[in-house]
């Protein structure tokens, strides 16, 4: 699933070329990917995006005029592309924009769920939509950070996933920053001392910002990532074959001799948890 380093890449990316000139046409839609109705995507015509915002992993797109909003958010499978004029675009693409002159920003999503989702706000909605989630995590400083740890008791690998808490980790940068910080994923967030908190804030801002360079250069996840994913690769800091577990829904990839001192962590699978 994209996060906060492959949207902030994304931003970057699309700034220039959505901004560049006026749509011309809004739509095609698929039905399960346009979650708004009113106001109707073909207001947006003959506007012009001010540029491209991010919050989370959410991108936003502000019209110029300042009265509306376009939010995208990919979910685990949803991508961005854009299109020079006459380039071919896929058949069915879940979303599409066309500007005058023929450039195109399309959203694919190659999965039968359909998740990724576009919504078409005021300001005052988009406002209001984005109103719980938390602060961003880079840039987070160590004495938010504590703060936030100590408002909840909860694993560290869910906490930081918690868009309420903190908006733009997902569960690969989740395993990148933990690993980085040599702290278990299982560790309860209102344990930390003050040494763990400092070393967790480094890891989340350095983690990222490495995650936000590479993808600029187009990386790959095998390049970008130390950890996820990476089972039974050497720990690229001891040495130790990289470890697995299944918690909640999914899989947490960790280091047992730097993260958890030697010890294997249990299996907390909703699934198992609840036979
Ligand atoms: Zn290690």
């Amino acid at each position: 699933m994209p996060e906060l380093p492959e949207m902030e890449a994304w931003r970057r990316r699309l700034n220039d070329p959505v901004s560049a000139f006026p749509i011309a046409k809004a739509g095609p839609a698929h039905i399960a990917t346009l979650k708004t109705f009113d106001p109707p995507l073909d207001e947006l015509v003959g506007r012009q995006f001010a540029g491209v915002e991010r919050r989370g992993k959410r991108l936003l797109f502000p019209t110029r005029d300042g009265e509306l909003v376009l939010l995208i958010h990919l979910m685990t499978s949803g991508r961005l592309k854009t299109l020079k004029a006459g380039e071919a675009a896929p058949k069915q693409p879940a979303f599409a924009l066309e500007f005058v002159g023929g450039s195109k920003l399309i959203l694919t999503e190659n999965a039968r769920r359909k998740q990724a989702g576009v919504w078409l706000y005021t300001p005052e909605q988009a406002a209001q939509e984005l109103d719980h989630l938390g602060p961003e995590a880079l840039g987070l400083d160590a004495t938010r950070l504590k703060d936030i740890l100590r408002s909840d008791s909860r694993r560290l690998h869910a906490l930081l996933r918690d868009q309420r808490l903190i908006a733009g980790i997902g569960r690969s940068w989740a395993n990148e920053i933990l690993h980085a910080a040599k702290l278990s994923p299982y560790a309860l967030s209102k344990d930390l001392d003050d040494d763990e908190i400092a070393r967790l804030t480094t890891a989340m801002n350095d983690e990222l910002a490495r995650g936000l360079a590479l993808r600029e250069q187009g990386a790959s996840d095998a390049k970008t990532y130390r950890i996820h994913h990476k089972l039974g690769e050497p720990c690229d800091v001891c040495g130790t074959p990289i470890a697995q577990v299944d918690f909640e829904s999914h899989t947490i990839f960790y280091c047992p001799h730097c993260q958890t001192g030697g010890r294997t962590l249990k299996d907390r699978r909703m699934s198992r948890l609840l036979r």
